[in-house]
């Protein structure tokens, strides 16, 4: 009886163990699946980030979940299609979420070529209504600090060039 019992105490830490390594094994394997592609324009006048364009790759996740925990993981793996392209963003004007949208290939070759020097105003305009915090006159990129932004919605660049930075952002304006 005794040596039943010590068995089944045996067999309770191994799966528990067990457990514990398939748990562990999950999230290392996750994060070895990190395959983004990183457009960030850079603000001219700081050096900071003037926009965060992101966009993860089919099966995979972005540079940030190095940092995630366990509940962040069971949150993107919920709501994200693995199928798709993402994209991620974050501007003066806004942001989609730390999951972001599907996009399609021609989305995502359009975004690759809109913020590829050399720069054009209707290309990024197509892309976001903030244009990532580009200024068409200066062709220069500022960060949210750097565009003095009005209660109207408006904003100023350091020189003075004005534009509007939408507060009602939709990801899905194209
Ligand atoms: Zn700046
Ligand atoms: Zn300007």
């Amino acid at each position: 009886m005794r040596f039943l019992g010590r068995q089944i105490k045996v067999l309770g830490f191994w799966s528990t163990f067990k457990t514990l390594y398939v748990s562990l094994k999950a999230t290392m394997n996750k994060n070895d699946d990190i395959k983004s592609i990183c457009l960030d324009p850079v603000c001219s006048k700081c050096g900071n980030l003037a926009a965060k364009i992101e966009i993860v790759e089919p099966n995979a996740y972005p540079n940030d979940a190095i940092k995630w925990n366990a509940k962040d993981y069971v949150h993107y793996n919920k709501f994200r299609d693995f199928k798709s392209n993402y994209l991620i963003y974050s501007g003066p004007g806004g942001s989609n979420g730390f999951i972001g949208n599907p996009i399609d290939l021609k989305r995502k070759a359009a975004l690759i070529d809109a913020f590829t020097k050399p720069y054009n105003a209707i290309l990024i305009r197509e892309q976001f209504y903030d244009m990532a915090g580009y200024c068409a006159t200066c062709n220069k990129f500022y960060c949210s600090k750097h565009w003095y932004t009005t209660s109207s919605g408006y904003g100023k660049c350091p020189k003075g060039h004005s534009k509007s930075l939408d507060p009602h952002w939709s990801p899905d304006v194209v």
